[in-house]
C-alpha cells in the first residue's frame, strides 16, 4: 500500500504522520456511492441537510486547539494564525448555514396574468472536490459543506501537503452520520486527482494552481460537465502619493506576509508612486526586520516557515532569477542562518523589471517586489501585466480617485483603502487565468446548482 508521509517543515522535516493513498478501486466506489447517493440527498431537501451539517460547528469548537497545532505542524503556519483560521471557519460555517437557504431560494422571473415562471436551482449531482493546503482547514471547508448544503454528494480529495488535516477532516464528517455516499474521502497526491476526475463524476470544484485547474477545466469540456475553478494569483497594490505611510503599510504587510506568503490572493507586486518610493521602501524593511521569523509553535512568531522543501527551491529559483536580471534586494534575500526547514526571510526586492519570474509569475512565499509609476494610466497598465485577475489593492485618500483605478483592473475583488472582500456573503474569485466561477455569496452558491425554469 502507497503512503503519504506528513512532515513539519518548521522542524526541519521531521515525520509527524502518514495516510494510506487510495487506489483505483476504493476512488471507482466512491464515486459509485455519490452517484447512489444524489437522489436520496437531493430529494432531503435544502432545510434537513443543513440541519444534519450543522453539528459540524460544534466538532470544530470542541477540537479547535487540536486543529490549530495539526494546522501549525503539518505546515509551519505561526500558531496564533492557525487559531485565526479556525476562528474565520466557524464564521464562514456560520454563514453558510444561516444564508445558504436563502441564496437559493425559487426566483420568480416573470409574472403576467395568470403567466407565472419560476426557477429553481436543483443540485448538479455528484462533486469531485479538490483542494490545496494553503488554509488546509478553510479549503476542505469551502469547497465541502456549499456543495453538500447545495444538494450535491461530494467525494473529497485534499493536498498531499496536509494529509492529517485530511484525516481529521473525514473524521468529523463521519461522526455527522449523514446518508452512505453522500460524503467520502480520498486520498493522494495529483495522480488521485487526476484519477477521481476521469470518473463519471458530474462536477468538478477545484481550488488550486493555474496549471492544474487549466488541464481539470480542458477535462470538464471534454466530459461537458460543469466546473468550478479557484485558481492562483499575482495581486498588485496601487499605492499613490496621498496615502498614510504608516496605516498603508499595516495592511500591505499582512497582505504579503500573512501565512509566509503563501496566499492565492497575497498582494505580490507593489506599485508606488514615484514621489513616495523610497519611503515606502525604508519604512517596510524597518517593518520586515522587526519580525521574529523561527518556530512557529512559539506565540511571538510572526513568520513561520514554508510549506515544503518544494515550495522554498520554487522560491529561490524566482528570487535567483531576479537577481540575475538585476533585481536589487533591500532586506531578506535567502534562508535565516539559524533555522533548519523551509524558512526563507522576508524580502523585498527592488530595481524589478518585467522578464523577471518574481514579476510574471506567481510568487507563493514571502518575497515583495516593488516597482514605481507616475501617472494613474502607468500603474493601472504595470497592475494588469499579469496572466493572472484575482485581486487587487488601491490605496489613496481621493476614494473616486482609487474607485476609477479599481475599475480598469482586470480582476475579481479588489479592495480600495481598508475595504476586505473577505466576508462570507461576497462573492470571490478571479479574472483571467485566476479562475472560472465564483465561490461564497448567492453567486458561489448558486454555481453549485442546475438552474431549472417551471413556466405556468
Ligand atoms: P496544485 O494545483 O498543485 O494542487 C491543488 C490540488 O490539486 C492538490 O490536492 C493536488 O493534489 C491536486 N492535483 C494536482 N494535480 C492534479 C491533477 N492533474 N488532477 C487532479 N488533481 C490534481 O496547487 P497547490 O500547490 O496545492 O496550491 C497552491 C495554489 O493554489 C496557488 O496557485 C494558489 O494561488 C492557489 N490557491 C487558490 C485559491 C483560490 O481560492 N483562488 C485558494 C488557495 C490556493
Amino acid at each position: 500500500m502507497k503512503k503519504i508521509i506528513s512532515t513539519n517543515p518548521a522542524k526541519n522535516y521531521e515525520v509527524i504522520g502518514e495516510v494510506t493513498v487510495s487506489n483505483l478501486n476504493e476512488i471507482k466506489k466512491k464515486v459509485e456511492g455519490a452517484n447512489n447517493a444524489k437522489k436520496l440527498w437531493k430529494e432531503l431537501g435544502i432545510e434537513k441537510r443543513i440541519a444534519l451539517l450543522t453539528p459540524l460547528l460544534d466538532q470544530i469548537e470542541e477540537r479547535k486547539e487540536e486543529l490549530a497545532y495539526l494546522i501549525t505542524k503539518e505546515m509551519g503556519k505561526p500558531i496564533n494564525e492557525s487559531r485565526d483560521d479556525i476562528s474565520w471557519d466557524l464564521g464562514y460555517l456560520k454563514s453558510f448555514f444561516k444564508l445558504g437557504e436563502e441564496y437559493l431560494k425559487d426566483e420568480i422571473t416573470h409574472s403576467q396574468g395568470n403567466s407565472l415562471h419560476r426557477i429553481i436551482f436543483e443540485p448538479i449531482g455528484s462533486a469531485a472536490v479538490i483542494t490545496p493546503w494553503n488554509f488546509p482547514f478553510d479549503m476542505f471547508l469551502w469547497g465541502v459543506i456549499p456543495n453538500l448544503i447545495a444538494g450535491n454528494t461530494v467525494i473529497f480529495k485534499h493536498s498531499e501537503e496536509t494529509p492529517l488535516i485530511g484525516k481529521i477532516a473525514e473524521d468529523m464528517m463521519n461522526k455527522l452520520h449523514l446518508p452512505e455516499g453522500v460524503f467520502s474521502e480520498v486520498y493522494g497526491d495529483g495522480n488521485t486527482g487526476a484519477q477521481l476526475v476521469n470518473q463519471n463524476v458530474d462536477f468538478i470544484w477545484f481550488t488550486g494552481s493555474s496549471t492544474v485547474g487549466k488541464k481539470l477545466f480542458e477535462l470538464a469540456g471534454k466530459k461537458f460537465i460543469k466546473s468550478t475553478m479557484e485558481l492562483g494569483g499575482s495581486n498588485p497594490a496601487i499605492l499613490c502619493e496621498d496615502v498614510d505611510v504608516q496605516k498603508t503599510l499595516g495592511k500591505i504587510f499582512i497582505k504579503r506576509f500573512l501565512n509566509c506568503g503563501q496566499v492565492c490572493d497575497a498582494v505580490k507586486r507593489l506599485i508606488v508612486h514615484e514621489s513616495i518610493f523610497d519611503e515606502i521602501v525604508g519604512e517596510l524593511k524597518k517593518i520586515l526586520e522587526s519580525k521574529i521569523v523561527g518556530e512557529p509553535e512559539n506565540e511571538k512568531t510572526n513568520i513561520g516557515s514554508l510549506v515544503s522543501k518544494t515550495q522554498l527551491l520554487a522560491l529561490e529559483v524566482q528570487v535567483e532569477d531576479a537577481i540575475k536580471k538585476g533585481a536589487k534586494i533591500v532586506t531578506g534575500g535567502k534562508r535565516p542562518a539559524n533555522l533548519k526547514g523551509a524558512y526563507f526571510l522576508p524580502t523585498i526586492l527592488t530595481n524589478v523589471k518585467p522578464n523577471m519570474k518574481v514579476w510574471h509569475e506567481e510568487v507563493f512565499g514571502p518575497v515583495l517586489p516593488i516597482v514605481s509609476f507616475k501617472t494613474d494610466e502607468e500603474a493601472i497598465k504595470l497592475a494588469n501585466d499579469t496572466e493572472y485577475g484575482l485581486g487587487a489593492v488601491v490605496c489613496s485618500k481621493d476614494v473616486e480617485r482609487a474607485e476609477n483605478i479599481a475599475k480598469e483592473i482586470e480582476a475579481g475583488n479588489i479592495d480600495i483603502n481598508n475595504g476586505n472582500h473577505w466576508v462570507a456573503c461576497t462573492p470571490f474569485g478571479g479574472y483571467k487565468n485566476s479562475g472560472m466561477g465564483r465561490e461564497h455569496g448567492r453567486h458561489g452558491f448558486q454555481e453549485l446548482c442546475k438552474i431549472k425554469v417551471i413556466a405556468k
